[in-house]
């Protein structure tokens, strides 16, 4: 189970809104207790691929985001992207770029504009994908 924060989801849902009609990526930075994972902190960062099917995130705003984190007792938890035109699933792309099993990875759909789909995936060292659930509090 993945715990977010309305405000931490809202802002992650207006970052990718407003990257369309590219791919908008960022990082999750929380806690760890056993299977419970608790977003406490979400870092918006720049695609530089500037692109609707892949991200990069930039590798500077990365680098503070991690500092940031470390410096605020975080733990790393995974990243978000978005996918403009298709399903909050993994793509082959995403699966083949998965190196980190424990990682989870949000992808955030908004193929209907009028209902963005948010999921969480592990994705193993085989490319099994798993969704992780999503409780999102205010
Ligand atoms: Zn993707």
């Amino acid at each position: 189970m993945l715990i977010l924060k309305k405000e931490d989801y809202d802002r992650i849902l207006k970052h990718c809104r407003d990257g369309l009609p590219n791919e908008a990526c960022g990082l999750v930075a929380g806690r760890a207790e056993g299977e419970t994972k608790t977003i406490e902190k979400a870092y918006l960062l720049t695609n530089v691929d500037e692109s609707r099917e892949h991200f990069s995130m930039d590798p500077r705003e990365q680098f503070a985001a991690v500092k940031d984190a470390r410096k605020n007792g975080l733990e790393l938890l995974g990243n978000f992207h978005s996918h403009p035109e298709s399903p909050s699933r993994p793509s082959e792309e995403d699966k083949r770029l998965a190196y980190d099993s424990t990682s989870e990875y949000l992808i955030l759909s908004l193929m209907d504009e009028e209902n963005p789909v948010l999921n969480a995936f592990h994705i193993d060292k085989d490319k099994n994908v798993c969704r992780n659930e999503i409780q999102i509090i205010e």
